[in-house]
This record gives structure tokens, sequence and C-alpha cells, in this order.
């Protein structure tokens, strides 16, 4: 298979562009339209969605969702054993993929001596992270997943954006996977 290169012009960016002046009018631009195409909607009641409640533009978050496509990258998990044990032997794969240098391991010894090592921590920094998928790519134990379809949600402090295994172990479920990256 042959690579295809796409050429991107750069653009030298003006006065106008610097002071983000059109970026604020186009985005201005959508709100208005939204707002004036919903209301037109709600006045008239013409347009039902699905739900049988009028079509709106926007959706009302957070009591509704949109559903994130198949390939989604969301919050990270941490899978379990069948034994409900964490599948993570702290190989530090994941970290040392990791682009943004945002996970934090310690590796604590376990008392089975069929494995060597498990985390005693494993923090991820979401406010640092890119979401690239680097760290499932590189786990060879499918112990850690971005297949949660949540988005990181708004914290108050910055601290609060780093999860912490517990957090993680909390999102993670069964997996079928054997140790070393196969399925059975
Ligand atoms: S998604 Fe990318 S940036 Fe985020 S923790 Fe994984 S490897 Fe690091
Ligand atoms: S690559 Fe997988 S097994 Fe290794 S430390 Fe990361 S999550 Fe754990």
């Amino acid at each position: 298979m042959t690579a295809t290169v796409k050429k991107v012009e750069r653009v030298v960016p003006d006065l106008a562009m610097k002071a983000y002046v059109p970026a604020i009018l186009e985005g201005l631009g959508v709100t208005t339209r939204h707002f004036v195409q919903n209301l037109g909607n709600l006045v008239s009641g013409r347009k039902k969605s699905k739900r049988g409640t009028e079509e709106i533009a926007t959706i009302r978050y957070p009591d509704e969702k949109r559903e994130y496509p198949p390939r989604y990258r969301g919050h990270h998990r941490l899978m379990r054993r069948e034994d409900d044990q964490v599948r993570c032997v702290a190989c530090f794969m994941c970290s040392t993929a990791c682009p943004a240098n945002c996970i934090y391991i310690e590796a604590g010894e376990h008392e089975d001596p069929t494995i060597e090592k498990f985390p005693v921590r494993f923090d991820i920094d979401h406010l640092v992270c890119i979401y690239c998928g680097m760290c499932e790519e590189a786990c060879p134990c499918d112990a850690i997943r971005m297949d949660s379809g949540e988005h990181t949600k708004p914290k108050y402090s910055r601290t609060d954006q780093r999860v912490h295994l517990v957090d993680l172990l909390e999102r993670g479920g069964p997996s079928i996977a054997k140790q070393g990256g196969r399925f059975s």
C-alpha cells in the first residue's frame, strides 16, 4: 500500500486572525443560528424528534447525552482478572509509550509467585493526557482500555483531574484476554 501525502498550505495569520475576531464571529453566528432555529421549532411545534419533543439543534446535557461513535476514546479503565484482581502487572509499557508522560505507576511485589508485580499506585493525569490511545496499544495484558464511553468530567481543581487506581478499577470489568494479549 502506498502512502499518500496531503500537503497543507500554511496560513499566515493577519491581525484580525490573531485577535480571534473571525473565529468569535463564526461562533456567534452558529449560536445565533441554533437559537433562531430552536425558537422557531418551539413556537411552531412543527418538528418533532424521535422522543416526541420539539426538535432542537442542541441537546439538554447532562439529562441527554450524545451517543459516541464506537471508535471514541473515553475515560481509561483498568481491567480485572477472573478472580477480580487487577490485570495490570506493572510492566511500565504504557507509561513508557505515553507521549504526554502522564501515567505514574508504582510497582509492588505480588504474594502469588506466578504474578511478579502489580500496581500499588496507578495515576493518570487527565489534564495532560491527549487521548492518543498509545497506552492501550502498548499494554500486553489487555489491562488498560479506553472504551468506557465516558468523557472526562469538568472538575473544580486541577489535582482532581488526576485519576487513581481505585477510580480506574471502578470503571474496569473482567477481561477474557490471556495475559500476554491473546484472547481465549
Ligand atoms: S491516551 Fe495517550 S496521552 Fe493519554 S495516558 Fe494513554 S498514552 Fe498517555
Ligand atoms: S502496559 Fe498494561 S500491564 Fe503494563 S503497566 Fe501499563 S496497564 Fe499495566
